[in-house]
């Protein structure tokens, strides 16, 4: 079967021809993969960023960690779950052994292993996953929604981290698939305005109009000081929620914050960044780190789905079949693209 690989450390990634997965071992699933989606961490996969170095010894592997597929064979062992089902893949695998892990607290894992980062993943036509990584998604949900149900339980953890609360104003920096997400979510938790900026990022705030936000800040033209004036007359934002991973947004980000705000940081930053702390100290405000979600964020999020299901779909913007998948990366790369998603049963263009 044809898969997208990452074979060697370095630059770049391989379509190549592997053996379809062996049968399913005792507590395993095998999935037929519907949708993929390509995620930031797979372009620094692809680019080999000096922070995804750490990947080498499982090399080489088949990446891909936000995808749905149903489920062809059970493994032994396997319970509540059953051949033909949706299911959305979480992708981190945790160990079973650490002390977190025997204490029954999985969320703080120390040695847990991504599907698609540290074992294959889901741009195949095939993936094999254990059977508790499968989350079940109920009938009405589409294969595609399903398959950003990752991106989503992130974009929502990084609302619950902000403690965003009805009445609340709230400031997304960053207007990509994570960004949207968590202005969806931060609506749904009450916000009485929702403000999403950007740079250069005209595509991303046609979907963010589809899916009903129309305060939008494009920093292009302005610069982030001058952009933002307007929109601190009257009062400053209760919560800031950077989706960037841009240093240069923190200065300004915690400008823009009220009297004991709360900045949330979701973006994997590539250098350290200098913050005033006694302006933060004056201030009363505070600054939370927000990363993966823990896995009881799953069923929230698969539920939110189902009632949302047409807003979440503005976010794909792309759909290539797996032999395009590099192509796929591409548009994922451009600021033109959303969320870009691998569909091994859609059909290569002639
Ligand atoms: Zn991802
Ligand atoms: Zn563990």
């Amino acid at each position: 079967m044809q898969s997208l690989r990452k074979l060697k450390p370095g630059h770049g990634l391989d379509l190549q021809d592997i053996a379809p997965p062996p049968a399913p071992a005792a507590g395993e699933v095998l999935l037929k993969v519907k949708s993929a989606g390509v995620c930031g961490t797979d372009l620094h996969i692809d680019e080999w960023t000096a922070s995804y170095h750490f990947l080498a010894p499982a090399l080489p592997v088949t990446v891909g960690h936000e995808f749905s597929g149903v489920i062809e064979l059970l493994g032994s062992g396997v319970s509540g779950l059953a051949a033909g089902q949706l299911v959305a893949v979480r992708p981190s695998v945790v160990c079973g052994r650490c002390a977190a892990c025997l204490a029954g607290q999985p969320d703080a894992c120390t040695s847990r292993r991504g599907i698609g980062v540290m074992r294959d993943g889901g741009f195949a036509p095939y993936a094999l996953v254990p059977a508790r990584n499968c989350v079940v998604i109920p009938a009405g949900i589409d294969a595609e929604v399903a398959a950003m149900a990752e991106p989503l339980t992130v974009s929502h953890e990084a609302v619950r981290t902000g403690g965003v609360k009805p009445g609340d104003r709230v400031l997304v920096l960053g207007p990509g698939n994570i960004g949207q997400g968590i202005a969806i979510f931060a609506r749904a938790a009450g916000a009485r305005q929702v403000v999403v900026a950007g740079h250069g990022d005209a595509a991303r705030f046609e979907v963010l109009r589809k899916m009903g936000f129309d305060d939008l800040i494009d920093f292009a033209a302005t610069g982030m000081d001058a952009g933002l004036a307007p929109w601190l007359k009257d009062s400053k934002f209760d919560v800031v929620i950077e989706a960037t991973g841009a240093g240069a947004v923190i200065k300004p980000a915690m400008a823009a914050l009220k009297i004991h705000g709360v900045l949330v940081i979701t973006g994997i930053h590539a250098a350290p960044v200098p913050i005033d702390l006694t302006a933060l100290v004056r201030q009363h405000q505070q600054l939370r780190g927000s990363y993966r979600a823990p896995e009881s964020a799953w069923p929230e999020v698969v539920d939110f789905m189902r009632g949302h299901q047409e807003t979440l779909r503005h976010m794909i913007t792309h759909r290539v079949p797996l032999s395009a998948a590099y192509e796929g990366f591409a548009l994922a790369r451009s600021k033109v693209a959303t969320k870009v998603m691998v569909q091994p049963e859609l059909e290569a263009a002639p």
